[in-house]
């Protein structure tokens, strides 16, 4: 591992065979984390070419189990968010696109600090059941075209392990080491193809368009060196998507965009990223076809039946999806005030998840609960003008004591300028 090491300081290009020794070493406890340590930072000052950074993919994808779809007919398409706040996508484009007779086979994850998690969210649906056997998983798809469950414990341990090692060692933030990790969990759950949403802005990994298309580049290029097809949506997370943030009221938000009268913003990337996925799958030619089809099943209600469908098939309790107001609601509601007057031109996504988990909605440490009623609903957005006294937002929990914590960082979230702001647009690029 010295050798290694001292291979990547001096900027020299790593083989197969070294990538893999590092990655196996690591899994099986041969290699300590300092050595890996060292090695992370020689990697992040000096980076991996194309070449290494698939071999890291590969390595870190057979470290663990490998799911197999290939009895599922279809080209199986998967989606990504590189994360963001108020991101419930998943929920709205795994029935859109399924109702449109693509298999979707998603495996998801969990929240942790400022940002939340897919399965958190359907949880917050009573009964709602994950935890599928690899068995019953594909035998849903095949049946319904869609199932959702949670990522096997076995399933890429490399970069469980190298991920906590990048967290505590500045590390992070490598479009290589990003890449890898992404990748490589993506690739062993099995997808012919896959569409990222990459997201830059505040509470974002990538904060700027540049690194963004360096990351999406190389994200492509290992897709196609193994043989797999991937297209990088870049969009804005400078504040969260929609107007709901955290579970039981992120799956309200997510009804209403299925049902076609959801926020605007959320509705238009979900018909962004839906049409490349039904691209990639083969059943559309371009994207005004794809927009059209996704925009048809959801004026049809075929979209929003399909997540019915999906919550009956997983156990649910189907009677808080037709009538969302018997979904788990907070005890307590707050309005969060504006202190001045002028245009809301930044609301930080990092903040408002940090409010959110304030407020009892979100996970401190891997094991803390969650209250799936509580969370924030945005009354204003970026451009927004507001007086002083407004509400900018109400604030949910079912404790009243957590408002104090909350409102100190929502007074963080929030910037007011005297005059109107430049919007960003929320779709930036699309490479691949
Ligand atoms: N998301 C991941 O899964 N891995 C990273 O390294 C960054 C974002």
């Amino acid at each position: 591992m010295l050798e290694l090491i001292k291979k990547k300081r001096d900027g020299l290009i790593l083989d197969q065979i070294d990538i893999e020794k590092i990655v196996n070493g690591f899994v099986s406890g041969q290699i300590p984390d300092y050595q890996v340590a060292a090695w992370l930072m020689a990697v992040y000052f000096q980076g991996l070419n194309d070449e290494e950074t698939a071999y890291l993919t590969d390595a870190m994808m057979r470290s663990g189990d490998l799911i197999d779809l290939s009895s599922i007919p279809g080209l199986k398409v998967d989606k990504h968010s590189t994360g963001g706040v108020g991101d419930k996508t998943t929920l709205v484009l795994a029935p859109l696109v399924a109702a449109a007779g693509v298999p979707v086979a998603k495996m998801s994850g969990r929240g942790l600090g400022h940002t939340g998690g897919t399965l958190d969210k359907l949880e917050s649906i009573p009964g709602f059941n994950v935890n599928l056997s690899r068995e019953n998983f594909i035998e849903m798809v095949k049946k319904h075209h869609i199932a959702i469950c949670s990522q096997n414990a076995k399933l890429v341990p490399a970069d469980k392990k190298l991920y906590a090692l990048r967290d505590v060692t500045g590390t992070v933030d490598n479009i290589s080491l990003i890449s890898s990790s992404v990748m490589s969990k993506k690739l062993a759950c099995g997808a012919d193809a896959i569409v990222i949403d990459l997201k830059i802005g505040d509470g974002a990994f990538i904060k700027t368009i540049d690194d963004a298309e360096k990351l999406a580049e190389i994200m492509i290029s290992t897709a196609k060196r193994m043989d797999r097809k991937l297209v990088a949506v870049i969009s804005s997370m400078e504040e969260p998507l929609g107007f709901a943030i955290r579970n039981a009221m992120e799956v309200k938000e997510a009804i209403d965009t299925l049902k076609g009268h959801g926020p605007e913003d959320l509705t238009k990337l979900c018909l962004e990223l839906g049409s490349h996925m039904l691209i990639l799958a083969g059943k559309v030619q371009d994207i005004e076809s794809g927009k059209e089809l996704l925009s048809n099943l959801i004026a049809s209600g075929a979209a929003f039946e399909k997540f019915k469908e999906l919550v009956i098939n997983q156990n649910g309790d189907v009677n808080t999806i037709i009538d969302p107001s018997l979904l788990p609601n907070a005890k307590f509601a707050h309005a969060y005030k504006s202190k001045t007057s002028g245009f809301i031109s930044h609301l930080s996504a990092m903040d408002i998840g940090l409010a959110s988990v304030a407020l009892g909605a979100g996970r401190e440490t891997k094991e803390s609960p969650i209250d799936y009623g509580a969370g924030i609903i945005l009354k204003k957005k970026v451009g927004d003008k507001v007086e002083i006294g407004d509400e900018l937002a109400i604030l949910y929990a079912d404790d009243e004591t957590f408002f104090t914590k909350a409102e100190k960082y929502m007074d963080l979230t929030y910037q007011i300028s005297p005059v109107s702001p430049q919007k960003q647009s929320l779709i930036l690029k699309v490479i691949g």
